[in-house]
């Protein structure tokens, strides 16, 4: 299979209303948010993950294949959702899920493909794979400008990433592919006035591709936005009127929708990506086989 990587192909646009979808709770769309990797190249300072499991499992992979090809005949839609740790650590596996998806497609089923990333391998050749095999929505961090951001989220060895995460986005932006792009403002009190200088400087943001979104580091001791719930909206204010597109997240969370599993890298099925140590997030199993056990009364709490 081969997806267009050129813009208007309709593919981005169909993105907001399967999200409106999903958001209905329907039975017949399947999202699934795949740990590729519980690996990272980048050692944030307010990451809550404790990278003890590795790259994805050959039988969770064959089993993720099993269980979609289960689901298909009864679905309108599916969408991979590519997580981590860092995903693009091991692309060939996103690459295998996304073409095997597509290879059990049938008329008139949508499907979706988006991937989390610190944007750090995102470079030209990659880009394009992903794209053109549906791969056409993706979520990076920039936390300010570049002193802040290489304080926050530097390599695991310390070093900068600045510079390679902006080359990275803006190499996206040279193109003509159709994608669409989330780029993430963690926020706290020491980087909201570097995260208002970065927008005044980078105006490439504006690109009709990209949607900004600000959210509050959660979970820290020192890294802390007080009133956030006010400056986020004053961060917001800021942006529109500098004319970038904001992102307003809202609607029922994707952990409370039956039809959204997060897949551990060793086959854990869970129903969100932040409580990951907690055993109630954990509701079953996916087999190599394809199918799959789920705690009934987990599910339901
Ligand atoms: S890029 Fe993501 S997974 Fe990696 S250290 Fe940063 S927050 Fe954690």
């Amino acid at each position: 299979m081969s997806c267009s990587v050129r813009k208007d192909n309709g593919v981005v646009a169909e993105q907001g209303g399967f999200e409106e979808w999903l958001q209905g709770l329907r039975n017949d769309y399947l999202r699934l948010i795949v740990f590729v990797t519980e690996q990272c190249n980048f050692r944030c300072v307010y990451c809550y993950e404790t990278f003890r499991v590795g790259r994805i499992r050959p039988e969770v992979v064959s089993g993720i294949k099993r269980w979609i090809g289960r689901r298909m005949p009864g679905l309108r839609g599916v969408r991979l959702s590519f997580f981590g740790g860092e995903p693009l650590l091991y692309p060939s596996v996103i690459v295998e899920l996304m073409q095997a998806v597509w290879a059990m497609r049938r008329e008139g089923q949508v499907i979706l493909g988006d991937v989390t990333t610190n944007g750090y391998f995102l470079g030209g050749k990659l880009a394009r794979t992903l794209i053109s095999n549906g791969v056409k929505g993706f979520q990076i961090a920039i936390d300010g400008l570049a002193s802040w951001h290489n304080r926050f989220r530097p390599l695991r060895g310390g070093q900068p990433t600045f510079s390679v995460v902006v080359r990275n986005i803006l190499g996206l932006l040279a193109t003509d592919y159709s994608f669409s792009l989330v780029v993430r403002f963690n926020v706290c009190d020491q980087n909201f006035q570097s995260v208002v200088r970065f927008l005044e400087r980078y105006r490439w943001l504006a690109d009709p591709r990209i949607a900004i979104h600000f959210h509050a580091v959660f979970g820290h001791e020192v890294w802390r936005l007080c009133d956030a719930g006010r400056r986020l909206a004053e961060l917001r204010r800021i942006a529109r009127e500098m004319g970038y597109r904001v992102l307003e997240l809202g609607g029922v969370c994707y952990s409370c929708q039956a039809n959204v599993f997060v897949v551990r890298a060793d086959g854990r099925l869970q129903k969100c990506t932040v409580a990951l140590d907690d055993d109630r997030n954990t509701v079953g199993v996916v087999r190599g086989d394809g199918s799959i056990c789920l705690d009934q009364s987990k599910m339901r709490a």
